[in-house]
């Protein structure tokens, strides 16, 4: 498998013995979803460094989402409750 980004071999590297590769160029680490799966299942159990920098970077992930939603959403105001009594 080649980097998808510089386009250089990658070489096979074992985190919590699971194979991945990592670009010796760029140092990019690239995995198949099963393999990043895996890992977070054993990182789950373990609370290591990289279950705790996953959840930093879904949290900020979850937060750009948000934030990008409220930018798509910038000409409408916030959305009411749609059955809210009428005062009239
Ligand atoms: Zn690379």
């Amino acid at each position: 498998m080649q980097c998808p980004k510089c386009d250089k071999p990658l070489a096979e590297v074992y985190l919590r013995e699971v194979p991945i590769e990592q670009c010796q160029t760029c140092e990019g680490i690239w995995l198949d979803s099963g393999e990043f799966q895996l890992i977070v299942e054993r990182e789950k159990a373990e609370e290591g460094w990289l279950s705790r920098a996953f959840k930093s970077w879904l949290a900020g992930t979850k937060k750009e989402k948000e934030l990008q939603k409220t930018l798509n959403n910038s000409s409408t105001p916030p959305a009411e409750p749609p059955s809210m009594p009428m005062e009239s």
